[in-house]
């Protein structure tokens, strides 16, 4: 028995008026998965617990079976854990952002998207002039870095910078236990970082200057149970996002890099589903394939790319799987959004989503429910607790 977990990030929508009231993934031409429907149970879940905000973290976490109400500690930690940054259990992990700011409001939470060489530079920079026993910068990818704090506070109110964009800072600045210090670290990084030769550089060229560090989502380290021992099956994660990376090594499961895989719509559709179903063949029992680019056509606001998304994961991805899994006996597989990510509000949305449970033995038919947002009004079985749905599909 083989398992699949495919995880169209953000596909869920609402409906728009450009597409005449249909939603994108309504919109979107997707014969193989209208076909798996007519065989499948569709239903929904609330993948994200009610209060709790329907952060792809939070999502995912769920999905994967850990209830994000006892194990979420925070984005800063998972995503340490995805880069392989050691975390003792003193050391509380923080999101550390570049930023484009002149001193007052937050220009630009992305630093014009600069570049990994061009950042990496100046963490280390901060590294070598802010950092100490206490705190350690660490460069990641383009933007997105970390900061760990030794014996840290995480009782503070923190706010993540792609939300405040265009914003005076005085208004979001850290919040609670040990804020003077993080208010210090992040006002030092603009004198040190403002006047660089790469920001001067980056202003000559027109860009954006990363010039100071915004400092959010802390945590310490998570501690999730091993994912064998919980489920004694041989998990594998495949994606091109460390949040989802980063759950997965937390859960003691094999993450496996596809070459191409870009988190972007340009992603390697076709390769990400072959590196599944050979993981599988390898020896792998559950594998959890997560496709980041409906998501990000969410936040663009960009319907084209949307539906676009959505008809590649149809054409691309599905066949592959169900051509490489003829082979296997008995294949069962759910397919869902983690959340929706609505073009027109170009953000997550809380809410249940559609979910379709395919096993390749059983036809189970679901009076036609459609899999997509219709079966958000139609469809009969309703998961309410998120971490139900992989103990449906492992018949757990
Ligand atoms: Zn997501």
């Amino acid at each position: 028995m083989k398992y699949i977990c495919l995880v169209p990030d953000g596909m869920s929508d609402l409906p728009v008026p450009e597409l005449d009231g249909m939603t994108p993934w309504q919109a979107a031409k997707t014969p193989n998965m209208d076909k798996l429907a007519q065989d499948s149970l569709v239903g929904t879940v609330l993948t994200v617990p009610q209060g709790m905000y329907p952060g792809s973290d939070v999502a995912n976490m769920s999905i994967l079976g850990y209830d994000p109400r006892t194990y979420y500690t925070g984005r800063g930690p998972i995503e340490a854990v995805a880069m392989g940054i050691p975390l003792s259990p003193k050391d509380v992990a923080y999101r550390c952002s570049l930023v484009a700011c002149d001193g007052v409001t937050l220009l630009d939470y992305s630093s014009g998207h600069i570049s990994t060489e061009e950042a990496t530079e100046l963490i280390q920079v901060l590294d070598k002039k802010l950092g100490s026993r206490r705190f350690k910068f660490y460069p990641g990818v383009s933007y997105r870095h970390i900061m760990s704090w030794t014996n840290g506070s995480v009782n503070l109110k923190t706010v993540p910078p792609h939300d405040i964009q265009d914003q005076a800072i005085t208004d979001y600045l850290p919040i609670g236990d040990g804020e003077e210090e993080l208010r210090e670290l992040m006002f030092d990084s603009l004198d040190l970082l403002d006047g660089h030769p790469v920001n001067q550089r980056r202003r000559d060229q027109g860009k954006q200057p990363g010039n100071m560090i915004w400092l959010w989502g802390q945590g310490f380290a998570p501690n999730i149970p091993d994912f064998f021992r919980l489920r004694q099956k041989q998990g594998v994660v495949i994606t091109a996002v460390d949040v989802v990376r980063g759950l997965g090594r937390a859960a003691g499961m094999k993450v496996i890099e596809v070459p191409g895989a870009t988190g972007y719509i340009d992603t390697n559709y076709r390769g990400k589903a072959e590196y599944a179903v050979k993981a599988l063949a390898d020896g792998a029992d559950f594998v959890y394939l997560h496709i980041e680019a409906p998501d990000e056509s969410g936040h663009e606001g960009n319907i084209d790319h949307k539906v676009g998304s959505i008809e590649n994961i149809d054409r691309y991805v599905i066949p592959t799987i169900l051509q490489g899994m003829q082979k296997v006996d008995h294949l069962r597989m759910v397919i869902l959004p983690d959340h929706a990510t609505p073009v027109s509000l170009r953000t997550h949305k809380e809410g249940p989503v559609p979910f379709l449970l395919f096993d390749s033995r059983k036809s189970e038919r679901s009076s036609n429910i459609p899999f997509n947002e219709i079966a958000l009004e139609d469809a009969k079985t309703r998961i309410d607790e998120g971490t139900d749905l992989i103990s449906l599909l492992l018949e757990a």
